[in-house]
């Protein structure tokens, strides 16, 4: 996307879609056209996507090779799958949030750490455990779309130069515990933080870290703040995010009325595992829906006890 004429925005920034047969559907990664050539996020590890993102850039007048700078809005597979193929390239920066870093710089031992959390959670969640050996290969099938990056880390409030403008750090997490968006001059990239039209998975998209709902509520209003006359949101799938302040609005209340929900379940039928509660809320689960829906319900759960509303004994959940 070329910005219009009239933008006060000095940086061309162009997206390049990158087929995603797995997880949410086609990823959105940006090329700025800027001192030195940078680019947010890389697509997912698989040949195709290089092939997408290689047209991509020479549909802009560059040349892949010529890339110099990569910075990473969060750690999954279809948004940094490709890093390590461009920095062999190309030998350019990676950058991504420290509390994110680990999981792109050992790609292999984080996802072996991942197997363990997972097969640990679901017990504890109540899962039975044919379901719990099925998705648990499932880090051994992101594995081949990845590899391990030489990735420096990054935090809240860095900026990054630009030519003469600078790329600013905006730690949000919530959706992973590293997730930032990123401010040039008019416009703003969420990542996966903010999407348009849909609300991004909290909990069961990085389920080894505990009050991810609470944290993600408050980087919402956080990023709310950004919101002025001219800004342009570009989000990590699909189209840009039209209005930011009512696709927050809208996230927010989507939030509360699972809260609701949630609480309608355990009011009527109480003394429940999470498994149990998210098999009411959602349905009967698949492979990586499983890990999404019960870990939305644990993050939701955190929220609940919090504010007193949800008791808990031995891994099972009650209302009175
Ligand atoms: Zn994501
Ligand atoms: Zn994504």
């Amino acid at each position: 996307m070329n910005k219009p004429a009239d933008s006060s925005q000095t940086i061309p920034v162009h997206r390049i879609e990158i087929p995603n047969p797995f997880f949410e559907g086609n990823t959105n990664v940006y090329l700025l056209e800027s001192e030195p050539l940078t680019l947010i996020d890389t697509g997912i590890g698989t040949d195709e996507a290089f092939e997408s993102l290689s047209r991509g850039f020479e549909q802009t007048g560059h040349h892949i090779n010529d890339l110099e700078r990569i910075i990473l809005t969060h750690k999954h597979q279809d948004h940094f799958g490709l890093a390590r193929r461009l920095q062999d390239l190309t030998d350019c920066e990676v950058h991504i949030h420290s509390d994110d870093q680990y999981a792109v710089t050992h790609v292999s031992e984080r996802l072996q750490e991942f197997e363990h959390v997972l097969r640990e959670r679901l017990a504890l969640w109540g899962t039975p455990a044919g379901d719990i050996d099925r998705v648990a290969t499932m880090p051994h099938r992101l594995d081949k779309l990845c590899g391990s990056t030489d990735a420096a880390a990054m935090s809240d409030g860095q900026s990054f130069s630009c030519g003469d403008a600078e790329l600013q750090v905006i730690h949000t997490p919530g959706h992973t515990v590293g997730s930032i968006c990123l401010l040039l001059e008019q416009t703003l990239f969420t990542g996966d933080h903010v999407l348009p039209g849909y609300t991004p998975n909290i909990g069961g998209a990085d389920m080894a870290h505990d009050g991810l709902l609470g944290k993600y509520l408050y980087s919402l209003e956080r990023i709310a703040a950004y919101d002025r006359p001219g800004l342009t949101v570009l989000p990590g799938h699909d189209e840009p995010v039209v209005d930011l302040t009512a696709q927050i609005r809208q996230t927010a209340a989507h939030h509360a009325d699972r809260e609701a929900a949630l609480l309608r379940i355990l009011q009527a039928d109480g003394d429940m595992t999470i498994y149990e509660i998210a098999i009411a809320m959602f349905g009967e689960m698949h492979d990586y829906h499983l890990v999404l829906g019960t870990g939305e319900v644990h993050a939701h759960l955190e929220v609940m006890i919090d504010k007193g509303q949800v008791q808990i004994d031995s891994g099972r959940y009650w209302a009175d």
